[in-house]
């Protein structure tokens, strides 16, 4: 899984958001991220088939909504999504949030017979808290690829990485700009004017340092490009710390059917 992908939640006019994936993958990035929620996966798809990528060179990861995690409308729902998406299979599909029609019996062993089908490649959890981690690993047999969660300098969720290592599951950092707010955190631009790079550079290269791979939604060139600039970037052992050292602390994405509420 490449360590940088471009996240598109919220990129929802279809013109706008076909094109930053075109744009994204012709600057470098091998990994999108959507969702069934997201209701851009035409769009996407048509991103992916515009860039002058090969679709086997992309990495493409889709959601299943919380409403649709019963068995039979996990496989007709990630029917449509493959269709939406113009693809004959993802990379990977998540399980987007363990709420609502989530069962892990019922839940998993759909995904596992779409994986068995060739469908996906790979399966995922995202937002899914320790003890719900080692639950899908138990009853998947080791089977979970990632757990795609909030991660940030402002939310760095120390436990929940060490849980993931413990369990051979990947961390994908969602929001890893913190939506924005990493831009206001004085340590983090005292370390970007220190290497003449953005703010967001430095986060996107902390979470690395981590082993987390990140998912930026950025929509203009600019911003995809800022972000893939991120990958030349190399923190100091003290400026790691430092945004180690960083107690505050901000949770963007907490609806009430998060399992930490
Ligand atoms: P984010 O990536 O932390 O931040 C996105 C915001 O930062 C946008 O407003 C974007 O603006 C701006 N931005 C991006 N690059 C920038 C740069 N270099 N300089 C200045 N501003 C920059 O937030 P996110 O969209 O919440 O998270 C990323 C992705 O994670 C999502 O798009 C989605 O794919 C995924 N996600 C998953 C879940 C889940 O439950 N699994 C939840 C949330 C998000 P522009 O758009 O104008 O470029």
């Amino acid at each position: 899984m490449p360590m940088l992908g471009l996240g598109t939640w919220e990129n929802d006019d279809p013109a706008q958001c076909t094109e930053s994936v075109r744009t994204a993958l012709e600057a470098g990035y091998r990994h999108v991220d959507t969702a069934q929620i997201y209701e851009n996966e035409a769009a996407v798809g048509e991103g992916i088939a515009a860039a002058d990528v090969p679709r086997e060179d992309v990495f493409l990861a889709t959601k299943v909504w919380i409403d649709s995690l019963a068995p039979a409308d996990v496989e007709e729902t990630t029917r449509e999504s493959l269709d939406r998406l113009g693809v004959d299979s993802v990379d990977l599909l998540y399980v987007h949030w363990p709420a609502r029609t989530y069962d892990p019996e019922a839940t998993l062993a759909a995904f596992a017979d779409l994986q068995d089908a060739g469908l996906i490649d790979r399966i995922g959890i995202s937002n899914f808290e320790p003890e719900q981690v080692a639950t899908a690993q138990d009853v998947l047999g080791g089977d979970v690829f990632a757990n795609q969660v909030e991660l940030h300098p402002l939310l760095p969720q120390p436990e929940l990485r060490e849980a993931c290592a413990d369990h051979g599951v990947e961390v994908v950092a969602y929001s890893p700009l913190a939506r924005g707010a990493v831009f206001d955190v004085p340590e983090l631009t005292e370390i970007a004017e220190a290497h003449g790079v953005s703010e967001a550079q430095v986060s996107l290269a902390w979470l690395r340092e981590k082993g987390v791979t990140a998912i930026p939604k950025a929509t203009s060139e600019a911003h995809i490009r800022d972000n893939a600039a991120s990958l030349d970037v190399s923190l100091t052992d003290e400026e790691v710390q430092t945004i180690d050292d960083l107690d505050r602390r901000d949770r963007r994405v907490d609806p009430d059917f998060g399992p930490w509420n």
